[in-house]
This record gives structure tokens, C-alpha cells and sequence, in this order.
């Protein structure tokens, strides 16, 4: 499956990646909604969370070792910062390919809207 974030990873388009690795990639969102708002996706395109399967275990806990080292290494760590892991239409979910925002870099609010 070809998705954007695909595209982003292939190097087709753009981004300013922040952070690589064998498994994923972590780059700024072009809309960003707080200071520090980077994605962080898997490689491989799994369309929505709705699609994990219990062999996609080991990858997405990669992604959970990943983003406390990420907002270290962006300096949000110590101030606190939010993931958030939209899915379907409802959830607002714009890019089928599953992702997680890292948000921080400033008070955000609860609930989100
Ligand atoms: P979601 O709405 O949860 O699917 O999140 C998709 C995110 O991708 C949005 O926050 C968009 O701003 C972001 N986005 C869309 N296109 C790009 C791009 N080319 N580079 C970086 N971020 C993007």
C-alpha cells in the first residue's frame, strides 16, 4: 500500500525528518498545532489501528520505546507532551497510514475538541 507517509519515507517527498531508524520515521507535521508536533509512523503502512494484528506487536512497542527517547531528543521530555493516535473518520484520521502526534512545547488542554 502506497500512502503519503510512504512517499515521505521512499524520500518521493519532502519532510523534515527528526528522527530514523530501521522500523520507523519521525518527521514534522507540515500544520503543526503546538510548538513541537512531530509524527511518528512505522515503515510499513498499516492503514489504521483498526487493522493491527498480534504480529505487529513488536513494531508498535518500538514505537513506545521510541517516543520518550524522541521527546527527550526534542526537548519536551522534562515539560511533558501528549500522543495522539487518531483512527477513522470520526477520530479524524486524514492520512491512512497509522501514526502517532507528539505534541508538546506549550500547557495543552483537555478534552481535546
Ligand atoms: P491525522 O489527521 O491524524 O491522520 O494526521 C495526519 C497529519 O499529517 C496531519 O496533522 C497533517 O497536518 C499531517 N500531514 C499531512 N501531510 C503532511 C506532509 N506532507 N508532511 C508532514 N505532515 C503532513
Amino acid at each position: 500500500m502506497t500512502t503519503l507517509f510512504s512517499k515521505i519515507v521512499a524520500r518521493e517527498i519532502p519532510a523534515d525528518i527528526v528522527y530514523e531508524d530501521a522500523q520507523c520515521l519521525a518527521f514534522r507535521d507540515i500544520a503543526p498545532q503546538a510548538p513541537t508536533h512531530v509524527l511518528l509512523i512505522p515503515k510499513r503502512a498499516i492503514p489504521t489501528l483498526n487493522a493491527l494484528e498480534p504480529e505487529d506487536a513488536a513494531l508498535m512497542g518500538h514505537l513506545w520505546q521510541v517516543i520518550p527517547r524522541l521527546a527527550e531528543q526534542l526537548g519536551v521530555a522534562a515539560g511533558g507532551y501528549r500522543v495522539v493516535a487518531n483512527c477513522g473518520p470520526d477520530g479524524g484520521q486524514s492520512v491512512d497510514h497509522v501514526h502517532f502526534h507528539l505534541l508538546g512545547g506549550r500547557p495543552l488542554t483537555w478534552p481535546p475538541g
